[in-house]
Formats: structure tokens, C-alpha cells, sequence
């Protein structure tokens, strides 16, 4: 059962922060970000080192004060929690980009250990389990290897139940299978309500878990929308290739059907090689970003 019911866990409105940079100057890591994450949604920010993702989640984290602008995070001010921070804490869960932890203790211990903070935690076992660590759960942490010990970081941040999730970069280091795995447990987690707020360098996963995403650069979030609907992607251009006589040809068209069937005329039978493409996430959000 979830507390929440509110339509948004999140809700940011021209948040502002800057940190002092060399000599007098200051550098603006976030210039004015509006975001609002819906309830039970699986939410990315993307874009390039130093957009400012990082600085966005660990002030909705209540890591880091803002300069300005009003953040809401489950109806309250991280900023301003008092008395209640406890109680906001153990409703919320946090993956960071890197944890600094007990090196001598097991994986076991620590995930035990912490499950003792909250009243509703998740059982331990099962956890351990979820992340894929059961073999190592009995190893101390500072054998582990850098992909597990970020499975460990993401044990951590689900182990009290919350209902936000943050993670920043939470696959980094993950083979792929672990990613998929991890996937399946974002997924999961997803349908017991939890929202998600994720960064990702990652545009594969951005497009497998969010119902929504924010492209960020420079302090600023260009665009808000689904992984089909980005940029345009929608309703982009098709990419119509085949070969003829050993050439690959490709065309462009707003209409693929209707090449293929010329084609199709044209060739009698079997179009050689017939592949129709949309735009890539990854593509679009490079455009946008203006890298090409
Ligand atoms: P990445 O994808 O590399 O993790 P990011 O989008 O998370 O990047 P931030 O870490 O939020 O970006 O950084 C935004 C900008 O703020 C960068 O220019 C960074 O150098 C700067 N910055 C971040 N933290 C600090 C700090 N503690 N002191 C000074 N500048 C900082």
C-alpha cells in the first residue's frame, strides 16, 4: 500500500543552483528547471555531463539547497523537512553515483543492517536476490567488483519499501545481463507503485523503463516527452533500404508502406535486404543535444 495519492510525487518549479566557480566567477549547473513527475511513473532525465542531473536529483533528494524556485518531493520541501525528516526519509530511496560503505562488512550484513532502519522493509533475502548478489552474500564488500557493488548500491536503495526511487546512473559498470536484470526489478518495483526517477547515460534504457523523459543541457530542460515521442521521433522520416545488383540504396520517406510496395513491384518478389527504419532514441536525442 502506498501513502501517496496525490497526482505528482514531484513537482519543481524554476529551481536554481549555481556553485562558486574559480576566481570570482560562478558556474550555473541549474538555470531554471520546471518538472513534474506523476505518481507510479518511471521518469528519466537525460543529457551531457554537467547538464545538471546530478544537481537536480540530490536537491530533490535534500542533499544539496537550492539557490531558488519551489520543490515539492511526496507534498514536502526537502529543504525545509525539520522535525518531520525522518519520516520523509524512510518514504523515499536513493541510488547515488557512488556510495562510500563498510569495505569489511558482507554484503549481507550491511543490507540486513539497514533494513533495521524502516518499520516496513523489504526482506533482505529477497533483495539480495532481486540484485542478483545471492552468491556473494557472504563476500566482504571490498572484494566485490565495481558492477556488484552498484547492485548493492541499488539493494540499498530499495530495501525500506520507498516510494520514491532515485537513481543516478544506476547501471553503470552492469553487464548486460545485470542491466536486463535490473530492468525486470525497475519494472517490478513500477508495478507496486513505486515512482522512479532515474538518470541514465543510456539511451537503451531510458527507451526500455521511462514513461517519460526530460533532456537537459546546460541547466535547462529543452524537452519533456515519451521515448517514441521525442524530438519529433514520431513522426520522423523512414529509412527504406535494399540492394540492387550488390548496391545498397536507401530513401527517405515520410510514406514506407508505399516505397516498399513500389519496390516490391519493381523487384517482382523478394525485395533483397529490405530494412525499414525509424530514427533512434539514441539518434534523436544526439540531434537535440547538437552532437552529431
Ligand atoms: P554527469 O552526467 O557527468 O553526472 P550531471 O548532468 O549530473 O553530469 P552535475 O553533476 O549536476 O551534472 O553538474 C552540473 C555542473 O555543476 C557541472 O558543470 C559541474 O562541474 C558543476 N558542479 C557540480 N557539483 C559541483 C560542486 N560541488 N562544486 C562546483 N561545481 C559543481
Amino acid at each position: 500500500m502506498r501513502k501517496t495519492s496525490s497526482e505528482f510525487a514531484i513537482e519543481v518549479r524554476n529551481l536554481k543552483k549555481s556553485y562558486p566557480s574559480k576566481g570570482d566567477g560562478v558556474k550555473i549547473a541549474v538555470a531554471g528547471i520546471d518538472l513534474q513527475v506523476r505518481t507510479g511513473e518511471i521518469f528519466a532525465l537525460l543529457g551531457p555531463n554537467g547538464a545538471g542531473k546530478t544537481t537536480t536529483v540530490e536537491i530533490l533528494e535534500g542533499y544539496r539547497n537550492r539557490d531558488s524556485g519551489d520543490v515539492a518531493v511526496l507534498g514536502c520541501d526537502p529543504q525545509e523537512l525539520g522535525r518531520q525528516s525522518s519520516e520523509w526519509r524512510n518514504r523515499i530511496g536513493i541510488v547515488l553515483q557512488s556510495t562510500k560503505d563498510a569495505a569489511d562488512l558482507t554484503v549481507s550484513e550491511v543490507i540486513f543492517h539497514f533494513a533495521k532502519y524502516y518499520a516496513n522493509a523489504r526482506d533482505p533475502k529477497e533483495v539480495i536476490e532481486d540484485v542478483g548478489l545471492t552468491e556473494k552474500a557472504g563476500a566482504r564488500i571490498e572484494t566485490l567488483s565495481g558492477g556488484q557493488r552498484r547492485r548493492l548500491d541499488v539493494a540499498l536503495g530499495i530495501i525500506g519499501r520507498p516510494e520514491i526511487l532515485f537513481l543516478d546512473e544506476p547501471t553503470t559498470g552492469f553487464d548486460p545481463e545485470a542491466r536486463r536484470a535490473f530492468w525486470e526489478l525497475i519494472r517490478k518495483l513500477k508495478g507496486e507503485g513505486t515512482t522512479i526517477l532515474l538518470t541514465t547515460h543510456y539511451l537503451d534504457e531510458a527507451e526500455a523503463l521511462a514513461d517519460r523523459l526530460a533532456v537537459i543541457t546546460d541547466g535547462k530542460i529543452i524537452e519533456v516527452s515519451t521515448p517514441e515521442n521525442l524530438g519529433g521521433r514520431n513522426s520522423a522520416k523512414a529509412k527504406v533500404s535494399w540492394l540492387a545488383n550488390g548496391v545498397r540504396k536507401e530513401v527517405s520517406t515520410d510514406n514506407p508502406t508505399a516505397e516498399v510496395i513500389k519496390l516490391q513491384q519493381e523487384f517482382g518478389s523478394e525485395i533483397p535486404e529490405l530494412t525499414v527504419t525509424r530514427p533512434t532514441l539514441e539518434e534523436i536525442y544526439l540531434e537535440m543535444i547538437g552532437a552529431k
